[in-house]
């Protein structure tokens, strides 16, 4: 591996992953230590205007890797999935104003719905708001959940899957998250990883760690290295698979919100240059 032991060229965070703290003030505390980029959660942007938040990001020496998150296509009626394609119109529009490059899909499911009627709304949705997509400039990243959110979260739960849709819809402006906590289990990763990025298709990749056990199935993300996904050997994939952006930490944790935030923030420096 060619880099250094200091090398956070490739380090981006996710807004949520420090909730506690207000946009603003995440911008730079991640810029003080050396975060080079950041992934914007929409609940950060509340009430401010998109826009000047993003110059404010690019000032601060930080890249804008993606705006989280649209999806939630499915639908058990029209009203529905209809309010669903409005939202992620909107989603365009604020990454277009952000300046974020890429919207990452958490694509959805309904309980009282069959998934496979799910997936087909979701490649419905995404279908519809391609142009709107297309002509502001911001891709779509389809981002594959693990199972065990398939009741209400995602009806597409493998990289197959998603690797499936995007080469469905065939579009440059349509691809794949990788998120190792939702992926690492599958024996067709490397596989499907490989065939992503040889599709076009590899668009990022997320990281932190699965803990044992996992005591919340939503909010008790682990640290890197704090877990038993082999992080290095998937970041080793979709590198090999052509992929040349960002590490994006993503951690949902009640615990990790519950501490100091400015010492969390170190943790996660010292665990990406240690674990990733
Ligand atoms: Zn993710």
């Amino acid at each position: 591996m060619p880099y250094s032991i200091q090398d956070t060229s490739k380090l981006c965070i996710h807004t949520i992953t420090t909730q506690p703290w207000p946009i603003e003030e995440a911008i730079e505390r991640y810029a003080t230590v050396g975060v080079k980029g950041m992934t914007v959660w929409r609940q950060a942007l509340e009430g401010r205007d998109p826009a000047p938040i993003g110059e404010r990001i690019r000032a601060a020496g930080l890249s804008i890797v993606s705006l989280c998150r649209g999806g939630f296509f499915p639908g058990l009626d029209q009203t529905a999935r209809q309010a669903a394609i409005d939202d992620n119109l909107k989603a365009i529009d604020e990454a277009a104003a952000l300046g974020a490059p890429l919207i990452v899909l958490v694509c959805g499911a309904v309980l009282g719905q069959l998934l496979a009627e799910s997936r087909r709304q979701i490649k419905e949705g995404i279908t519809t708001v391609l142009p709107h997509a297309e002509a502001c400039n911001v891709k779509l990243a389809i981002e594959p959940l693990h199972p065990m959110y398939a009741d209400s979260r995602s009806a597409i739960n493998t990289i197959k899957q998603a690797n499936d849709m995007a080469e469905a819809i065939s579009s440059p402006y349509v691809g794949v998250a990788v998120d190792v906590y939702h992926l690492w289990w599958d024996p067709d990763l490397e596989s499907e990883i490989r065939r992503c990025g040889r599709a076009g298709n590899l668009l990022a990749f997320h990281v932190c760690d699965w803990k044992t056990p996992t005591k919340d199935m939503l909010n008790d993300r682990g640290l890197m290295g704090e877990g038993c996904i082999p992080i290095p050997t998937i970041r080793g994939w979709v590198e090999a698979a052509g992929f040349d952006g960002f590490n994006e930490v993503e951690i949902f944790s009640h615990r990790y919100w519950a501490m100091d935030q400015a010492g969390f923030l170190q943790e996660i420096k010292e665990a990406y240059l240690k674990y990733v």
